[in-house]
C-alpha cells in the first residue's frame, strides 16, 4: 500500500487547514479554538465509539473494542472540560474545572492504552456490555468526585498556575503512556503493520501534548495550543486505525469470501468453468505480450458412469474430489487447475511447450491409473487431450480473445474425442 495515495494527500491537506484555521482562530479567540479543538477531537471520539459498536463482530481484537468503547466516554469527559473551560461561564462556582476533568480524562485514556494492550493477548473475545458498564461506572465518579463531591484534589490555582498534584499528573500520565509505548512495541508482531503505525504515532501524540500541557504556564499561551494540536492528532490516528480495521478489512475479507465463491467449484475446490476461461484469455493476452507460450490438457474419467451405477454418487464424488487432488498435487503452483466440467478437469501449463504437456498429463494419467480409490478397490482411468498455443502469425488479424480462447480449447477437445476412440487412458495431442 503506497502511503501518498491520492486519498490520502486530500486527507492529509483536509487535516492540514482544519490546524491552521484553528491556529488563525487561536490568535483572536482563544476561547473559541479551546471549544472548536475539543469539540472537533469529541467528534472523532464519538465516530470511533460508533464504528466500533456496530461492526464488534468484525472486529476479533479485544484491543480495538476496549479503545472503541473507552473513547465515548472520553469524548464525554472532554466535552464537560470543554463546557467548563475558563471563560464558558456555565459552571459559575469554580473555574477550573476544566483542568481536574482534563487530567482525570488523561488518566482514563492512558489506563485504557496499557489494559487495551493487556487483554489484547487474551484469546476470548471480551464482553463489550462489561467494558462499556465499567466505563461507565469510572465515568460517573470522576464527574462526582469533581463536581459534587468535590474531592479531586485541586489543579489550577488563580495567581499560582498549576498545582503540583497536576503537574506530577501530568508526568504519571506520560510514564503511563511510557508503558503502553513498550507493551505496543512488545505486541508488535500481533499488530498488522498499519495499525501499529498509526497506534504507536497516536501515543507518542498523546505524550507530546501531555508535555506541552505539563510546562505550559497560562491556560492560553502557546504551548497549550500546541498540546491541543497534538491531542486531535492522536485521535485522529486512532480513528485511522479503527477505520482500517473495522470497515476496510471486513470488507475485504469479505470481498475475498464472494470472489472465491464465484470462482470456484463446490464440490473439488478447484477453480470452475468460468475461472478457466477467464485465466485462459489472460495467458493469450500475455502470450501476445510477451511471445511465450503456454499449453492445456483436459482429462476425462473414462467410463465414470460405471462409478457411480457400481459405487452411488457419494462415492463418486469422493473419487472426482481425490482425482482433483492428485492433479493440484502433480502440478506446479503457477499453473490453473479447474473443474471443466462433470467429471472432466483442465490444467493450464503457462510457459510450457507441448512436449513438457505430455509429460506431465502423462504422469498424472499412470499416477490416477495406479491409485486405489477410497480404499475399495476403485481403478479408473482418465485420457487426456492436450494443446500447445500458437501466437496467430504477425500481421494476421486476429479475432476476439474469447474466440481464440474457444477455437483452443476445441484442439484439446478433438484430441480428447480421439483418445477416447483409440481406446482411453492414454493422451493425445504430441505432434
Ligand atoms: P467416457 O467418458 O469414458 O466416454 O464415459 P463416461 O461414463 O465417463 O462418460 P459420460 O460423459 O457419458 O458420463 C459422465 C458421467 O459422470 C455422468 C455422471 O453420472 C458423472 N458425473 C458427472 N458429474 C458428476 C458429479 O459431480 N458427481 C458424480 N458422482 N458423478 C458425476
Ligand atoms: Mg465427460
Ligand atoms: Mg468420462
Amino acid at each position: 500500500m503506497r502511503i501518498w495515495n491520492k486519498r490520502n494527500v486530500i486527507n492529509s491537506l483536509i487535516t492540514v487547514i482544519i490546524l491552521v484555521a484553528l491556529y488563525i482562530i487561536s490568535l483572536n479567540n482563544y476561547l473559541l479554538f479551546h471549544t472548536s479543538a475539543e469539540i472537533f477531537s469529541i467528534c472523532i471520539a464519538v465516530t470511533i465509539f460508533l464504528i466500533v459498536i456496530n461492526s464488534q463482530e468484525f472486529i476479533d481484537n479485544n484491543f480495538l473494542i476496549i479503545i472503541g468503547i473507552a473513547y465515548l466516554f472520553i469524548g464525554f469527559l472532554d466535552l464537560l472540560h470543554a463546557l467548563s473551560y475558563v471563560g464558558m461561564n456555565i459552571f459559575t462556582d469554580y473555574d477550573y474545572y476544566a483542568n481536574q476533568l482534563w487530567i482525570a480524562t488523561r488518566f482514563m485514556e492512558s489506563i485504557t492504552l496499557v489494559i487495551a494492550f493487556i487483554f489484547m493477548n487474551y484469546k476470548r473475545k471480551l464482553n463489550t456490555n462489561l467494558i462499556f458498564i465499567t466505563y461507565f461506572i469510572a465515568t460517573i465518579a470522576i464527574v462526582l468526585s469533581i463536581f459534587y463531591w468535590k474531592i479531586f484534589p485541586i489543579c489550577f490555582i488563580v495567581g499560582e498556575g498549576q498545582t503540583k498534584f497536576k503537574i506530577i499528573s501530568e508526568y504519571i500520565i506520560s510514564f503511563i503512556l511510557l508503558i503502553s509505548l513498550t507493551l505496543s512495541y512488545i505486541n508488535r508482531k500481533r499488530f498488522d503493520k498499519t495499525l501499529y503505525k498509526y497506534v504507536v504515532f497516536s501515543i507518542i501524540f498523546t505524550i507530546f501534548s501531555e508535555l506541552a500541557f505539563t510546562f505550559y504556564i497560562s491556560n492560553y499561551g502557546l504551548l497549550n495550543i500546541l498540546g491541543h494540536f497534538f491531542k486531535i492528532l492522536s485521535f485522529y490516528l486512532i480513528y485511522k486505525a479503527i477505520i482500517e480495521k473495522a470497515i476496510k478489512e471486513p470488507q475485504k475479507a469479505i470481498f475475498t469470501e464472494l470472489q472465491n465463491q464465484v470462482n470456484t467449484d463446490g464440490l473439488t475446490s478447484l477453480f470452475n468453468h468460468r475461472y478457466l476461461y477467464d485465466q485462459l484469455e489472460a495467458e493469450i493476452t500475455y502470450t501476445f505480450q510477451t511471445k511465450k507460450t503456454f499449453s492445456i490438457i483436459i482429462f476425462d474419467i473414462d467410463h465414470f458412469k460405471k462409478v457411480n451405477d457400481r459405487y452411488g454418487h457419494v462415492i463418486g464424488d469422493k473419487v472426482l474430489l481425490s482425482v482433483g487432488t492428485i492433479i493440484t498435487k502433480l502440478t506446479r503452483s503457477i499453473d490453473t487447475v479447474g473443474r471443466y466440467g462433470g467429471e472432466e478437469f483442465m490444467v493450464i501449463l503457462p510457459n510450457t511447450g507441448i512436449e513438457n504437456c505430455y509429460h506431465i498429463a502423462e504422469k498424472i494419467r499412470i499416477e490416477i491409473e495406479k491409485t486405489d480409490f477410497c480404499q475399495k478397490g476403485i481403478n479408473i482411468t482418465v485420457s487426456a487431450g492436450i494443446a500447445q498455443f500458437d501466437n496467430p502469425s504477425i500481421g494476421e488479424k486476429y479475432e476476439r480473445i474469447s474466440i481464440l480462447a474457444n477455437d483452443f480449447v476445441n484442439i484439446a477437445d478433438v484430441n480428447l474425442y480421439n483418445a477416447k476412440s483409440n481406446g482411453r487412458n492414454m493422451t493425445i495431442g504430441l505432434k
